[in-house]
């Protein structure tokens, strides 16, 4: 947490679960294939990773590290949980949040976890269904309405977002939120 940029200026957060293509995700909209490291082993990016937007760094993308790696001890699951737990009661410049989830897997105990955190605390959540060219067209639309009522039955308002790095649906409409949130 010390070693953060100063606390100051807008920053958005990326969280999700591990292997949810939250990395892919970044290097996505940035269009900067090399920007946050991917990889097909679950659970590497273990760190907080910022990415200044801006030439003063006063926009800024926070890279969460990624929960619910079950082949990791559960010490160091409890360590992440801390470190999410910290940046997000601590950090006055967050801005929002964008939860990307595996369209297949979504709405784990951590990703409801994080959806009740930021309606308590009135922070702008985008729910990201990832990876939506892994599904057909019919069963997309099926699964944003299942993850829309279940979303309605939290309270929670806003509509989820499918996405995919490799199709490319919904890279504009996240692009828009996020220039959204760094205008506030
Ligand atoms: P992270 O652990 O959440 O950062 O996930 P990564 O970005 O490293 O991606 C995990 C795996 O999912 C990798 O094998 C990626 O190639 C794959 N992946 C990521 N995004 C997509 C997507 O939109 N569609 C498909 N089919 N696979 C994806």
């Amino acid at each position: 947490m010390k070693d953060l940029p100063i606390d100051e200026g807008s920053e958005i957060a990326f969280c999700g679960r591990s292997n949810s293509g939250k990395s892919t995700l970044l290097n996505t909209i940035t269009n900067n294939k090399k920007l946050a490291k991917t990889s097909k082993t679950p659970g590497r990016t273990q760190t907080l990773n910022v990415f200044c937007i801006d030439e003063f760094c006063q926009k800024r993308i926070v890279d969460l590290p990624g929960y619910g790696f079950a082949k990791v001890s559960k010490n160091l699951r409890k360590e992440w949980g801390y470190i999410i737990n910290q940046y997000l009661s601590s950090r006055l410049s967050l801005k929002g949040l964008i939860l990307i989830m595996d369209i297949r897997q979504a709405l784990k105990e951590s990703d409801l976890m994080l959806i009740k955190w930021s309606k308590k605390n009135y922070i702008p959540l985008k729910v990201v269904l990832n990876k939506g060219d892994k599904l057909s067209k019919s069963k997309v639309i099926k699964e944003i309405k299942s993850v829309e009522k279940k979303l309605e039955d939290l309270s929670f308002e806003g509509k989820p977002l499918p996405f995919s790095s490799k199709s490319l649906m919904g890279v504009d409409e996240l692009r828009e939120t996020l220039n959204n949130w760094f205008k506030i």
